[in-house]
């Protein structure tokens, strides 16, 4: 699945191959020369959006990421961008093509919302949703899932440049998150654009498609906080993914004060401590998670304190969410409160 053959491998080719074949016996240059690649979506990873599964390298029905971690699983095979909540693709996430190429095929007709594993049957064959297959020179091909209904904005035969928008990120498809999957091939077979011509046991081996001015921001994370805020009131998945933490922050008349966390990536055996100090820097709520059991490609965690017979005092209240695993603490997210009078 992730091998790489060479583009002439084939027993006849047109006139432009031969002539390609001629020049490249000349220049020694590999014609199956790496494809440069730009942001697929529009997002800043690490901060608007997530990487929260990689290409599926283990050929067993194991699975493991490009740097032998765990963020995939058994035969994914692309990469998925995971916008942190439903209010941002509610908000609007443009598809970009990753490098100029033409259209060469499409669909758009799904509907969003397919948001569950239940729904897989209704989208049998199309798992994919709404999409875009893009070809570019020298055989490679990309290819971008899951885009809102009505949104794309190309045909079949279109040129596109890198950076173009080709719709907007959905929920058409098999997913159950706001993502955009995006698969690189070549010559057909599956590339992994982490790790292009590693062999499928290596650990962080091959090579970067991506832009150079790309490779510091797409680094590896091998966890990830996807949202932190606050509530007054204990927190679900769906408060989380609709953005209402914005819109409903704790005041001083508050029936409570809750800190919440989402997290992508935890490793089994992680220690997570979620912690809420008041404007004079005491505990007034601490959750030591029990030591996560198998890892975790999402998990959420909540703590926080009913409302003093005196009342909240006012200022900045703080909240910090650690990770610790192996005695080293490899996670830290800290974030504040204001409480005000009104
Ligand atoms: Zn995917």
């Amino acid at each position: 699945m992730m091998t790489t053959t060479r583009p002439l491998a084939g027993s006849s080719f047109p006139l432009s191959s031969v002539i390609g074949m001629l020049v490249f016996a000349v220049t020694g240059i590999a014609l199956a020369e790496p494809i440069q690649l730009g942001m697929p979506i529009a997002c800043e990873p690490g901060r608007t959006c997530y990487i929260q599964n990689y290409t599926d390298r283990d050929p067993s029905p194991a699975a493991r990421d490009y740097q032998c971690g765990t963020l995939t699983y058994e035969g994914h095979n692309g990469t998925d961008f995971r916008l942190p909540s439903l209010q941002a693709q509610r908000h609007g996430v443009d598809v970009l093509a990753s490098a100029n190429g033409r259209v060469i095929r499409t669909r758009e007709n799904l509907p969003d919302g397919a948001f569950h594993k239940a729904a897989r049957e209704a989208v049998r064959d199309v798992e994919c949703g709404n999409g875009v297959l893009i070809e570019h020179a020298h055989r490679w091909e990309t290819q971008y899932c899951h885009l809102a209904t009505g949104s794309l904005q190309v045909k079949p035969g279109d040129s596109v440049t890198r950076g173009q928008p080709l719709g907007r990120v959905g929920l058409s498809g098999l997913t159950e998150y706001p993502h955009l999957h995006f698969t690189v091939r070549h010559n057909g077979s599956i590339i992994d654009p982490f790790a292009f011509g590693s062999s499928p046991e290596s650990c962080g081996g091959g090579e970067m498609l991506w832009d150079p001015a790309l490779q510091a921001r797409l680094r590896y994370q091998e966890r990830s906080v996807l949202n932190t805020g606050f509530a007054s009131a204990p927190v679900t998945m769906e408060f989380i993914e609709d953005g209402r933490a914005d819109a409903e922050l704790p005041s001083a008349t508050s029936a409570a004060i809750v800190a919440f966390v989402r997290i992508i990536g935890l490793k089994s055996g992680d220690l997570q401590r979620l912690v809420v100090s008041n404007p004079s820097g005491n505990v007034i709520a601490q959750d030591n998670a029990a030591p996560v059991e198998h890892n975790k490609a999402q998990a959420f965690l909540f703590t926080g304190r009913k409302r003093p017979a005196n009342g909240w005092d006012l200022g900045t209240y703080k909240a910090e969410y650690t990770v610790e695993h192996a005695g080293q603490v490899v996670l830290r997210e800290l974030w504040e409160l204001q409480v005000r009078s009104h």
